[in-house]
């Protein structure tokens, strides 16, 4: 944070002094400068070009607009400037520097520094890259952008459009819970296994759940039809395939290999088929998609650990870890020494925490886990001063409305609080979690939360633009993502 007022700071100095000096070499006439040029043998036109990157350059520093394309217009400037104009007093720097060399090695200077480092506490800086986004990370970042900061509106029935069709990433997907009744039946009967449903009808209508347990009860009835490394390759491609057709453009995988390992199947059986599933989609339906390998919070730490070990040789299939299931009295803390080892062993980290559990949860899941990522978090607005670490952290959340709705954290989708966590400045996402049990894919999460609670335009580039900051992926990739996303934005305001 310290960091980013630094490059603001450093940014509005340089642009502030170069604009003064500007404007003061231009009230005493353009003439000087163009005759030293000219002097030189080199054309007059270059002694108007210094001027103009002299005013333009300040100029663009202080909005924060093109910052490192600016500083290094005033790079060139000042080695033309002292070059040309302070070539004598650089061959006696011993006895006299002169001032006016002093201040224009001192703009050179800063100028490099700001090229390299890069603006800082502006959304317009070259490096954020994002003339859409909000940044939101501290007042001054808040109050310094707001006024560039404009996603035209969109209607209502455009906005629908634009929520399925702009590329998003899911975080937050546990693929156990995208069985569609379908295909646990079309899996049951090639393993001869036998189900307490007597049609995909009749399991359909059981997805109508009324509580938790009944829905673990088809939770648990649907991977048991899960044996072969095909039944899980099946499973996450039909996933993927579903994921695409919402213009999903990365997905990070939850899986939860104990529900497996307790039934006899082998920890590679899991992971080698649903690898093999992400690796196919890439190449196939262009989509991108990691694993992340969950401990069930209601067994023990010692059943974590075995889970681990088992996947110890698998390490470069998976990208982290998560702590999922039922959240109430199993704490964070009960798992910190696994994550700790998991942490050494260089894997991402993410937890459920704040989804019915209290706030402390979250406390816990980001001091003893130390995760990068908080799975739900809703409950964090009963705490104002856990919204504010968040904000200022830049820690994700990966919310679930439909999930919410249908397990009644909130009485209904209008009263959800994702706008307020996005309104208070939080990263919060939108996912699907058990897109099967819960009501729909990541795109009906979007429309129906969107529609329920009259959110923006700007909501959704929010939105968007958080899923892929949020993702374990390489910045490169961020990037195109973004640019990708706004490209999307820009074709839709156009056409309003
Ligand atoms: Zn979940």
């Amino acid at each position: 944070m310290s960091n980013d007022l630094g490059k603001l700071v450093l940014r509005l100095t340089l642009g502030i002094l170069m604009l003064l000096h500007g404007i003061a070499k231009l009230s005493a006439g353009a003439d000087g400068i163009v005759g030293m040029v000219a002097s030189y043998g080199l054309p007059g036109v270059l002694g108007y070009l210094v001027y103009v990157g002299e005013v333009l350059a300040p100029l663009l520093l202080i909005v924060g607009l093109w910052t490192r394309p600016a500083a290094l217009v005033v790079v060139i400037n000042m080695v033309v400037a002292i070059l040309l104009a302070h070539m004598g007093q650089l061959g006696q720097l011993g006895k006299s520097g002169g001032w006016a060399l002093e201040l224009q090695g001192f703009f050179l200077f800063t100028a490099v520094a700001v090229a390299l480092l890069g603006g800082g506490g502006s959304a317009w800086a070259v490096g954020s890259t994002d003339p859409f986004a909000r940044s939101n990370t501290a007042p001054w970042h808040y109050l310094w952008s707001l006024p560039m900061f404009k996603v035209p509106p969109v209607t209502a029935e455009r906005l629908q459009l634009l929520l399925r069709a702009m590329p998003k990433a899911e975080l937050h997907i546990h693929i156990e819970g995208s069985l569609e009744p379908e295909l646990i039946f079309a899996l049951a009967q090639r393993n001869g296994v036998s189900l307490p449903y007597a049609s995909v009808e009749d399991l359909r209508h059981a997805y109508a759940f009324t509580n938790l347990q009944s829905f673990l009860d088809i939770y648990y009835a649907g991977a048991s039809v899960l044996l072969h490394e095909q039944d899980f390759y099946d499973m996450a491609r039909a996933y993927l395939a579903r994921a695409a057709m919402d213009n999903v453009a990365h997905a990070e995988i939850f899986f939860d290999p104990q529900t497996h390992t307790a039934r006899g199947v082998a920890m590679e059986t899991v992971i080698n088929g649903l690898h093999r599933a992400c690796a196919d989609a890439r190449s196939e339906l262009g989509i991108s998609a990691t694993l992340i390998l969950c401990f069930l919070r209601h067994l023990s730490e010692a059943s974590a650990f075995e889970a681990l070990e088992q996947a110890q040789p698998l390490l470069d299939k998976i990208v982290g870890v998560g702590l999922d299931s039922s959240e109430l009295g199993h704490p964070p803390e009960k798992f910190a020494r696994v994550f700790a080892r998991c942490r050494a062993l260089g894997l991402h980290r993410v937890a459920h925490a704040g989804e019915e559990g209290p706030p402390a949860y979250i406390w816990s899941a980001l001091d003893a886990l130390k995760v990068e990522r908080i799975d739900h978090g809703v409950q964090a607005m009963h705490d104002a001063a856990l919204m504010q670490r968040l904000a200022q952290d830049r820690i994700p959340l990966t919310v679930c409305p439909l999930s919410n709705q249908k397990l009644c954290v909130f009485p209904d989708l209008k009263n959800h609080n994702l706008r307020q966590l996005l309104d208070a400045g939080l990263c919060a996402t939108v996912n699907s979690d058990d897109p099967a049990y819960f009501g729909g894919y990541i795109n009906e999460n979007f429309t129906q939360v969107f529609a329920a609670t009259a959110m923006t335009a700007r909501h959704a580039y929010q939105l968007a633009f958080n899923s892929f900051e949020a993702s374990f992926v390489s910045n490169a990739d961020k990037r195109v993502w973004e640019h990708r996303l706004k490209e999307t934005f820009e074709r839709f305001v156009e056409h309003d």
